[in-house]
Parts: structure tokens; sequence; C-alpha cells
């Protein structure tokens, strides 16, 4: 039995290697997951969410920083005299609704949108809103101190003790020791609270439980952090908070300025 031997020129298989070799190399270039239009995108994605959050760590660094320095100015701030909170912090937020239509008054009693406290008062809720910042959060104001001419005001136009206190006993807000909030993100999206503000039902009582997990959490973190700050709340509003060393203070109808 012979064996035929095929004779393949060397010059013909380093050819077929070549070949080989380029085919492989422009299929591994072609499915190289590094080079796909979705991997550039994800990649993109991951940049831009590590980037967003380099830069909020950093604003909330800042702002920390800022508000230290601001605390250690105000310990020559007068406890009793009426504090102007945006002159002391650019890190809370204003929506003065009895500056405005949107109350549940339907009339703006407020002759422009201020935010005044008691210099005590004032201290503390600093301090509550650098405890609220290390966790993402920051305060929203609705209303703080009210003239008792408002109070009186307020009282012509819906006179229901349920809803507005009678100018008899006056408020704690007319002493400029009580303040309506909310929270927000940092950059002053509101947080859900479950119910609007002055929503006057159960749903926004403190005992009410029928809520979202992450609702009771947010009405929690707010009553824990401000209560830690020596404020107490009141049954009926969620966003209600009167600062008990203030209860003291005389009701006042100091007039703020308007530009
Ligand atoms: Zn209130």
């Amino acid at each position: 039995m012979s064996t035929k031997i095929i004779y393949i020129p060397i010059w013909l298989l380093l050819m077929v290697m070549c070949v080989v070799l380029i085919f492989s190399c422009t299929q591994k270039k072609e499915t190289s997951i590094n080079d796909t239009p979705l991997f550039t995108e994800q990649l993109k994605t991951i940049e831009a969410r590590i980037k967003t959050q380099l830069s909020y760590e950093q604003r909330k660094k800042d702002s920390l920083q800022k508000i230290e320095q601001q605390l250690a100015m105000l310990q020559e701030l007068d406890d009793t005299a009426f504090v102007n909170i945006k002159t002391l912090s650019d890190y809370f937020t204003l929506d003065m609704r009895y500056a405005t239509t949107a109350n549940f008054l339907k009339e703006a009693v407020y002759p422009c949108a201020k935010c005044y406290v008691r210099g005590s008062v004032a201290k503390a809720l600093l301090k509550a809103n650098e405890d609220f910042m290390k966790k993402g959060y920051r305060i929203k104001f609705f209303d703080c101190y009210r003239p008792y001419s408002v109070q009186k005001k307020m009282w012509k136009i819906f006179p229901n003790p349920g809803y507005v206190a009678d100018p008899r006993g006056g408020s704690i807000h007319n002493k400029g020791a009580a303040v309506d909030i909310t929270l927000t993100d940092m950059d002053g999206n509101e947080i859900d609270m479950g119910t609007a503000f002055d929503y006057f039902g159960k749903e926004a009582h403190h005992s009410y439980k029928k809520l979202a997990d992450e609702v009771i959490a947010h009405r929690v973190l707010l009553r824990e952090t401000m209560e830690k700050h020596g404020f107490k709340t009141i049954r009926t509003e969620w966003w209600h908070y009167n600062y008990q060393a203030g209860r003291a203070f005389k009701i006042s109808d100091f007039r703020w300025e308007c530009e």
C-alpha cells in the first residue's frame, strides 16, 4: 500500500495563514463590546452619574462648611430680635403662601413674602437645617412669624378655631416662635409628605398611618430632627412646629419692610 504525499508550497501556506489572521482580527474588531454603541452609551451614562454625584457631594460639603461659619457668626445674635431668615442662610427655600392667594383663605394677607423669626428660633432652625443637609434635604418655609394684626385679619376672613387661632389667645406664630415647614431635596424639589400644606383633614395628622412607608419616613425624619433642636409638633398638622423655649416670647405686631 503506497501513501501519497501532497506537497503544499510554503508561500501558499503563508498566504492562507495571513488571510485567516486578517479575517479573525476584523471579526474581533467588529464584535468587540467596547466599540458597540450600547456600551459607549452606558459608559457615558456612568460617567455622567459619577460627575453628578461628585458635584452633589462637593456642593453638600461646601454648604455645610458655610453653614458652620454662619452659625459661628450667629453667636452674637440677640435671642429675642426678629431676624429675616433669608439673610442668615442661602440654604432655606421660601414659599410664603400667605403672601399669595395659594392658601386656604384664597387671599394674600402679607404685603410681601418674608420669613422672620426670633433670634433663638433662627439659630435652632439653622442647626436643624444642617442636620437635614447631611442627609440630602433642606427646609422649605410656608409660614414663619405672623404679625398680630394679620392674625386678626385672618380671623375676620375665616373665624373658625379649627383652622385659625383666635386672636384673643393669639398663635405661637404671633410670637415669632412657630414655623410651617416641609423638606426639599438639595435642589429645592419638595418631597412627598402625604398631603399638601394646610390640608385640614385626618391625613395631615401625625397619628395617621395609612400612608406609603416613604411618606411616613419623611414625616418621621422631619419630626425627629425638629424635636432634637427644641421644636414640638401639634397633633393635627405635620408642617407646624413650635419652638418650645420661644413660647415665653410676647405676642408682637412688628411689621417687616417690603422693597
Ligand atoms: Zn403653623
